[in-house]
């Protein structure tokens, strides 16, 4: 059961809930998102229907959610919520370009990067300080010293930071620098970082599994929203396949998907699905026509040496045929490239 607040609730009147959920012997979580904010209920239904909720001051309605994630499900939240990364909207009227290195290596790099990324259109910068690798041999990124790295490239630069956290212990020092706390395909369904990564305050970019399901993928959503954080955006970054010429499979179907389930926004990440770098324009093509909210890609200097990735980072020509792309496309879709709200 879910309680929606109206518009302009006040912090008080979501208490009152609160606390008579669970004067009930119910659990109540509030998450906050910029539209309104809901209270979802986990507890004996026929008790909840007994407290007349529906009544108190500041409930907008009271929804019985058959779908097991209440929060992040379109079906009581018709509206598609735009998510506001360091004032850089991701939502369903504008287009996003996030780019920038797959790993944060050096100072330069990472500002050569980033100066590619901005040239091309991006309005975020992605970059990974903490590396989940599959082997343990291989670089694991440069943990703090990389998120220092990146808020110096901010300040330099303006560009907003998507970065990634591995592990719950991390959370409060990455969200420290982070605009964006990034949650990678291994980790998806890493409990305990999704609450963590919930209760940290910044939005979200949550990728999804290699192999799970929509249903799984919402429900992964869903732990981060039932710590109080509506500000989830969703990646679809490729899904395991029987095919070995690709990194992975792009599942375009999942933009239309996600946004027929949940209400929260969807990017692609082509470069992931990819793996190499010829086939990132032409999937980033397949996402923008199939209505994604954004477009995530790798870009580097000096891919031939780079660290993490390189076969599929953007350079030269392939990254200008990008910025053509993202010039021209999203206007044909409807869609405004999405710019600094304050720009
Ligand atoms: C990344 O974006 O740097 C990354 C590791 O991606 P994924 O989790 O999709 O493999
Ligand atoms: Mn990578």
């Amino acid at each position: 059961m879910v309680v929606v607040m109206s518009a302009g609730a006040a912090p008080e009147q979501v208490d009152a809930v609160v606390a008579r959920v669970e004067g009930a012997g119910g659990s109540a979580f509030v998450s906050r998102g910029v539209q309104r904010t809901i209270v979802g209920l986990v507890g004996d239904i026929a008790q909840f229907q007994a407290l007349n909720l529906r009544a108190m001051p500041g409930v907008g309605e009271v929804v019985r959610v058959s779908k097991p994630y209440k929060l992040v499900s379109r079906e009581n939240h018709p509206q598609a919520t735009t998510v506001s990364v360091g004032g850089v909207p991701i939502g369903p009227d504008t287009f996003t370009l996030i780019a920038g290195p797959c790993a944060v290596e050096t100072p330069e790099q990472t500002l050569a990067a980033a100066r590619m990324a901005q040239g091309a259109g991006a309005t975020l910068l992605r970059g990974g300080a903490y590396k989940p690798r599959t082997s343990p041999y291989a670089f694991q990124g440069l943990g703090e010293r990389g998120l220092r790295i990146l808020a110096e490239v901010r300040e330099e630069t303006g560009l907003p930071i998507v970065t990634e956290v591995v592990d719950a212990a991390d959370v409060p020092l990455v969200a420290q620098w982070a605009d964006m706390l990034q949650v990678g395909t291994r980790n998806m369904q890493n409990f305990a970082l999704l609450q963590a990564v919930g209760a940290a305050g910044k939005p979200v970019m949550l990728k999804r599994g290699m192999t799970a399901t929509y249903d799984e993928w919402l429900m992964a959503a869903e732990y981060i929203a039932q710590r109080g954080n509506l500000d989830i955006v969703l990646c679809e970054r490729g899904v395991r396949s029987f095919e070995p010429a690709i990194r992975n499979m792009l599942d375009v179907s999942a933009i239309p998907m996600m946004q027929a389930m949940s209400h929260l926004p969807i990017i692609i990440d082509p470069s992931h699905a990819a793996g190499r770098r010829e086939l990132v324009v032409p999937l980033a093509r397949a996402g923008i026509a199939a209505g994604a909210d954004g477009v995530m890609v790798d870009v580097h200097p000096h891919p031939e040496t780079a660290l993490v990735d390189g076969a599929q980072a953007l350079f030269g020509a392939h990254l200008d045929e990008l910025a053509a792309v993202v010039a021209t496309m999203p206007a044909l879709v409807g869609r405004t490239s999405a710019a600094h709200l304050s720009s």
